[in-house]
């Protein structure tokens, strides 16, 4: 496995393998990697690409300096984990290399407005605007020809999408589905910092997915459903919506089509999220009553 860190050689090395007449996949992470991360990386060789695995904790993308002071890093462990996965090129760039005036703001950023806003960008001032400013960068370095994101970050995922449109990248975007543990709660960096207790109400979050989709309820039955779970569940609700999947707008009990719950909340300090599908067309008896 590769190990860069300056953005020079890593560029070189991506233009090595495109050369060579080979394909790269890029896996963006901000580390503290799981089997969720390497998901993505098992995505991506299936696909036949040279995997290049970024690292970087990107403080543009976090609205508060304590968030980010006790983001989980494991470093050492991540190396490990990204060789035995058979990652091609590990990069975790410094942040003088990738933000040079940090902490003054560079003066470009990419921001993608609308999708932006909502949902996690109203609780994160901005996070958005560093999350597509850091990405746009990663992709015109790597020129990857496909690069994987985790529908876990269902939003970021719409975001990318979007950005890749907008300016005309040259790569593809694979969206991957969200690896659970055994009770169904999403691998995350951030699980680990939760206690035995702190999980066990973490649970909350997809406990509350499965009872809106089981209940075949309209959006706004399926909000509510979710934010009585997660609250008697001693969750910090942040917000449970369900959006339209591709506009992220609140979707109306007269809507028909896929939509998309979305569910956080804080526990122990720790902001989780979630997501599911929910497919409101396949209307139960409850619903057609509704009509
Ligand atoms: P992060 O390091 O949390 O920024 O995540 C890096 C990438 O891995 C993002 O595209 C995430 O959506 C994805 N990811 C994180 N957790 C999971 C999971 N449990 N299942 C699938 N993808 C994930």
């Amino acid at each position: 496995m590769h190990r860069l860190s300056a953005i020079a050689p890593w560029r070189a090395y991506a233009q090595s393998v495109r050369d060579a007449g080979g394909r790269v996949g890029v896996v963006p992470t901000m580390g503290a990697l799981h089997d969720g991360h390497l998901s993505l990386v098992r995505r991506a060789h299936d696909n036949g690409d040279v995997v290049v695995l970024t690292s970087f904790v990107n403080p543009r993308q976090f609205s508060d300096a304590s968030d980010l002071a006790g983001y989980p890093r494991t470093p050492a462990a991540d190396i490990a984990l990204a060789e035995a996965a058979g990652v091609d090129a590990f990069v975790s760039p410094s942040l003088e290399e990738m933000w040079p005036d940090h902490p003054r703001p560079t003066l470009t950023t990419v921001a993608v407005s609308e999708l932006a806003a909502p949902l996690e960008g109203a609780g994160r001032p901005g996070h958005f605007d560093g999350v597509a400013s850091v990405v746009a960068k990663l992709l015109v370095i790597t020129g990857p020809a496909r690069a994987y994101f985790g529908e876990k970050d269902y939003q970021q995922l719409v975001v990318v999408r979007r950005l890749v449109r907008d300016l005309a990248f040259d790569v593809q975007v694979v969206g991957c589905a969200t690896l659970r543990d055994e009770d169904g709660l999403a691998l995350s960096s951030r699980n680990a910092l939760l206690s035995p207790d702190g999980l066990r109400r973490a649970r909350a979050l997809s406990r509350a997915l499965r009872a809106a989709k089981s209940s075949k309820g309209r959006p706004s039955e399926c909000r509510t459903i979710m934010r009585e779970v997660m609250d008697s569940a001693g969750v910090d609700v942040a917000y449970a919506d369900v959006v339209d999947v591709a506009t992220l707008t609140p979707l109306g009990d007269h809507e028909r089509g896929r939509g998309r719950a979305m569910v956080a909340g804080v526990v122990e300090g720790v902001r989780l999220i979630d997501n599911d599908e929910i497919d409101f067309d396949q209307g139960g008896d409850r619903r057609a009553l509704g009509d």
